[in-house]
């Protein structure tokens, strides 16, 4: 769900609901119910020490049970973003490293 009023209102609902979806099947997360939510950038609190290009926020939110989880984003959603924080629903107890290694692998077997 995207909310009005943000400068990235170019991505439309059907253009992140066709990315998410494309990576839902090609990952294997059939069964799970995947939606999003754009956040306030004000709404995320950094240390003084994070320089200002890096206070972006991308994270989700996982239920195992209901296999529902929900992507945050304070920037728009791009398919490596989509990716990322899709393997770690895949991959519950994998590591950041892991998880940016698979991405760039999930990512050059699109483009070709
Ligand atoms: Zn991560």
């Amino acid at each position: 769900m995207i909310n009005s009023g943000r400068e990235w209102d170019w991505m439309d609902n059907l253009e992140i609901h066709d990315m998410v979806g494309y990576w839902i099947d090609k990952l294997g997360l059939t069964g799970w119910t995947i939606t999003t939510e754009a956040i306030d950038k004000k709404s995320v609190t950094y240390a003084d020490d994070v320089p200002d290009s890096d206070k972006y926020f991308v994270g989700i939110q996982i239920d195992k049970e209901s296999m529902q989880a929900r992507i945050y984003h304070d920037r728009p959603l791009t398919d490596e973003y989509v990716v990322h924080e899709l393997l770690h629903v895949k991959f519950p107890l994998e590591q950041e490293d892991w998880i940016n290694k698979v991405t760039t692998i999930a990512l050059n077997n699109k483009q070709r």
